[in-house]
């Protein structure tokens, strides 16, 4: 086992931090650091070995190609060629931020990173922590979630701990994310641009910049069996706990009579703030009722949370399906298997 360094970010030692991973990533380690949305676990993009280990620490699916993080728009020019006027209005207007789009690959980006398709998945954080990263590598990371695959993704350095400790020599704290669900990815390689995951830049926004902007089916439905995925994570549970998580749509009273009924030891509830005490077992707001980014900021440390309760089953308050709601719904969705239950 290898002894894990968790080192806290503050404003007065980010240069000593970015200092201090930045060498570990180019030596071929990997570190685990803040971005805006979720805790990333990079690596060096160009560094093919050093890529696969990710894959091997989080034991996430071959198939699976992971998100390649920028500090500047050379780096841009050196991962991806073709880039659309669209794609550019795009990363002006969202860059730095939480917004991933899929673009034709250079030769410079290791196969490892894109599992040998010829696009490959960029963005630029904001984060300040991640950002200083990455320029201080002066090379593009690759980054998934920094969670082990099928667990919800770590959004405090104690979830990083939690799923990693022993296994990288770096986890650098940056305290909760502000976002806290992944990057809203966007295909930009197709006819129309086409949201391959929901995040909180929504669809809505985009078509501001984008109008023909289209949702992929994917995002809110199961794929058929055999079914081709546009990007490949979007055929995976994710975001599981261990419990067996249960999606209800309908009013809190409906919701309180079909889980009250249901009430019994390792049963637990998903709720919104306020409503803790009104359904007959015990409960966990998930944020604020109709407010999309405060549930998405809490979202996965809630179902972190039930594990660590030993929930074995929660059911769930469906969220409102509007922009920012989707991207909670969907992970919610995966979490539940795409069981919900309509009252
Ligand atoms: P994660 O980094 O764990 O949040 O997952 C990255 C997501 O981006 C996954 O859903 C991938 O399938 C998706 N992705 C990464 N690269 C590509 C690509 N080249 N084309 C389509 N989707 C991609
Ligand atoms: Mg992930």
């Amino acid at each position: 086992m290898m002894n894990t360094v968790v080192m806290r970010a503050e404003k007065d030692n980010l240069e000593s931090i970015a200092a201090a991973a930045s060498k570990l990533l180019l030596a071929g380690e990997l570190v685990a650091i803040p971005t805006e949305t979720v805790y990333g676990l990079a690596a060096n993009a160009y560094d093919g070995e050093a890529v696969k280990n990710i894959f091997k620490v989080k034991g996430r699916p071959q198939d699976n190609p992971l998100i390649v993080h920028i500090s500047d728009y050379i780096m841009l020019n050196d991962v991806a060629t073709g880039v659309s006027d669209a794609a550019l209005r795009l990363a002006k207007e969202f860059w730095p931020g939480p917004l991933t789009l899929v673009l034709k690959k250079t030769e410079a980006v290791s196969e490892v990173v894109t599992c040998g398709m010829d696009t490959v998945a960029v963005r630029m954080p904001s984060n300040p922590v991640a950002a200083a990263i990455i320029k201080a590598a002066g090379v593009p990371l690759a980054a998934p979630s920094a969670n082990l695959s099928g667990r919800p993704s770590p959004t405090t350095a104690q979830h990083c701990v939690d799923d990693l400790s022993g296994k990288v020599p770096l986890i650098v704290d940056g305290g909760h994310c502000d976002v806290g669900v992944e990057s809203t990815v966007l295909s930009m390689v197709g006819e129309h641009p086409v949201l391959l995951r929901p995040g909180i830049i929504s669809i809505e926004e985009i078509r501001k910049i984008a109008p023909d902007a289209q949702v992929s089916h994917a995002v809110v439905e199961e794929l058929k069996e055999g079914e081709a995925a546009l990007s490949p994570g979007m055929k995976y549970k994710h975001y599981s706990p261990k419990a067996d998580v249960v999606m209800v749509e309908g009013s809190l009273e409906a919701f309180a009579e079909y889980v009250g009924a249901r009430a019994a030891n390792g049963v637990f509830a998903m709720c919104f703030d306020g409503e803790e005490e009104s359904i007959g077992v015990p409960s966990i707001s998930y944020g604020a009722k109709g407010n999309g980014e405060s549930q998405a900021k809490r979202l996965f440390s809630v179902l972190r949370a039930v594990d660590a309760i030993g929930a074995e089953r929660v059911y769930v308050r469906a969220p409102e399906d509007d922009g920012v709601s989707l991207a909670v719904f969907n992970r919610l969705i995966r979490a539940a298997g795409f069981k919900v239950v309509k009252l």
